[in-house]
């Protein structure tokens, strides 16, 4: 199939359709683009591409906050073919490194805040070319380079198979993987996603995630985009000035997306009880287990938080609930996408019955084909064209999914299945706590034992006994933590996700789980 204007390349059809229309709104420098400027430079910045030999397939990498070019360069390698790799800028240079020695990319662009580390990955990568964006500078080499250019790149056929983007995992589990993203897996998250969340051309949706992860791109950036709406744009998420933000009447933010952190730190914040939530109409959660506190806390606000699962595997969508359900099915995951096919399984690969946890196993059109340069994770992660997700789930009586936990965090305490997130849960309820992980720590006596990591709010206290008599008060022995750590913070990635195997690493001495 060849595709009349290049995938990805929406925004062509917007600049025709609403030119004046917002698409972008960059809040940290106040930078707004229309859909005609945005075309624009997307096209303009291809053709700089296109001279300097940047051709169908080849990886031109960014590595930037999160800002407007992430996706000037998204639609510039629409139009030409040509792959992006948006790198996340908390990795250090030799992690990099190995990442610009997987992708071979022809160009490196970079925010000048993080010049010494590109011109380091220059010389150890040995990257042609380097783009240098400076939001206070118009003649960066970017800027330079986007305005000299010619606003008619040759225009490259595509197909919903041709490779738009290589988009490294989260790292939470172990080193980030490569998923080759396609022009159709975008599109079709798209098509999935866009009536659940409610996307249209009104919408305009607060950014707060890194882009250069799926939840930030795709949840909703791109759909939003798709659907001729605004996004605005953080470049780095802060609890007080993301309520000030969805308060803004002037604004006018309707959607907002996030793991659960960033929901967290917003309703511990002392402007969270006076907020007006009133324009929101959808604050959709998912990439970590949600703490049904957090869920809670924001239900009784008004806002019904809308949970839905996903991977950079799966661009991320695969499934969501709807905003009706939200709070009677609480905790839930909802049910898949139109275009996507979920099943939980035994270890045999055998469907389980409802109610009985399994790994999740999806398929569509919105599934990665494979990891970049790595045949190896890429055949043990399919069955059948199933990608295995390596999360543990359940469906109730309604078919309704719950996602358990992920099988990498689970442990085993005297011969029982204890699946953290439970846990973690019941430590939730406390209101002393600020913050909680649970991982499982080897026992002599029981194989392994929970051991609960906890980050007290300021001015109250809390000791071991206190989280061991909640605990016994309301969960199975077996999944009581023995033992508690009291620490400042916990070790979060970019994205928020908590990092279990750094708390691994810290009190067990390995970043493995105890038993696999
Ligand atoms: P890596 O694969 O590099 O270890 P990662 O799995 O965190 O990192 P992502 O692709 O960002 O990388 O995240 C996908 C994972 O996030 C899922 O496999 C699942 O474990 C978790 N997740 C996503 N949505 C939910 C949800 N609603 N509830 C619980 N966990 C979720
Ligand atoms: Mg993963």
């Amino acid at each position: 199939m060849t595709a009349t204007i290049p995938y990805y390349d929406w925004i062509t059809h917007h600049a025709d359709r609403r030119p004046a229309g917002l698409a972008i709104h960059d809040l940290h420098t106040g930078r707004k683009l229309t859909y005609r400027q945005l075309d624009e430079r997307a096209r303009r910045l291809a053709a700089h591409l296109q001279t300097n030999g940047v051709g169908k397939t080849d990886r031109v990498a960014l590595l930037a906050p999160n800002c407007p070019e992430y996706f000037e360069l998204q639609f510039a390698c629409g139009r030409i073919g040509s792959v992006m790799v948006p790198l996340n800028w908390r990795l250090t240079v030799p992690e990099l490194t190995y990442i610009l020695g997987d992708c071979a990319p022809k160009v490196l662009i970079h925010d000048s805040s993080f010049k010494a580390q590109a011109q380091a990955l220059q010389a150890q990568c040995t990257i042609p070319h380097l783009l240098e964006i400076d939001i206070d500078r118009a003649d960066s080499s970017y800027e330079r380079a986007v305005m000299a250019a010619s606003p008619a790149p040759t225009l490259v056929p595509l197909t919903h198979d041709d490779t738009s983007t290589i988009m490294y995992t989260s790292g939470t589990t172990g080193h980030p993987k490569g998923a080759i993203i396609t022009h159709g897996m975008t599109f079709w998250n798209v098509v999935n996603l866009g009536i659940p969340a409610m996307i249209s051309p009104a919408t305009v949706q607060l950014v707060v995630l890194p882009l250069f992860h799926t939840g930030g791109l795709n949840c909703y950036a791109n759909p939003v985009l798709h659907a001729g709406g605004a996004i605005l744009i953080m470049r780095a998420f802060e609890p007080g000035a993301a309520l000030d933000h969805i308060c803004d009447e002037a604004l006018g933010i309707t959607h907002f997306f996030a793991v659960p952190a960033p929901y967290q730190f917003m309703m511990q914040h002392p402007k969270f009880q006076d907020a007006d939530f009133s324009r929101l109409q959808m604050a959709g959660v998912g990439g970590a287990p949600c703490a049904l506190a957090i869920l809670e806390a924001w239900a009784a606000r008004g806002v019904p938080l809308v949970q839905g699962y996903g991977m950079t595997e799966t661009s991320p969508g695969t499934s969501m609930l709807d905003a009706a359900d939200a709070i009677r099915k609480v905790g839930s995951a909802g049910k898949p996408f139109m275009h996507t096919e979920l099943r939980i399984v035994d270890e045999a690969g055998r469907d389980v019955p409802r109610g009985a946890i399994g790994e999740l196993w999806t398929r569509g059109p919105n599934i990665t084909p494979g990891y970049w340069n790595n045949p190896d994770a890429t055949r043990k992660a399919f069955v059948d064209g199933w990608l295995k997700t390596g999360d543990a789930a359940r469906r109730d009586d309604e078919g309704f999914v719950y996602i358990v936990d992920r099988w990498k965090d689970m442990y085993i305490s005297g011969g029982e299945n204890v699946y953290p997130a439970e846990v973690e849960n019941v430590i939730f309820q406390l209101p002393q706590v600020a913050d909680a992980a649970v991982i499982g720590v080897p026992s002599d006596r029981w194989g392994e034992v929970g051991k609960a990591v906890i980050v007290i709010k300021p001015g109250e206290t809390l000791s071991e006994p206190d989280v061991v008599t909640h605990c016994l008060a309301r969960l199975a022995k077996f999944k009581v933590p023995q033992t508690v750590e009291f620490v400042e913070a916990l070790p979060r990635n970019a994205t928020g996700k908590v990092l279990k195997r750094e708390l691994r690493t810290q009190f067990v001495g390995t970043s493995a789980p105890a038993i696999t």
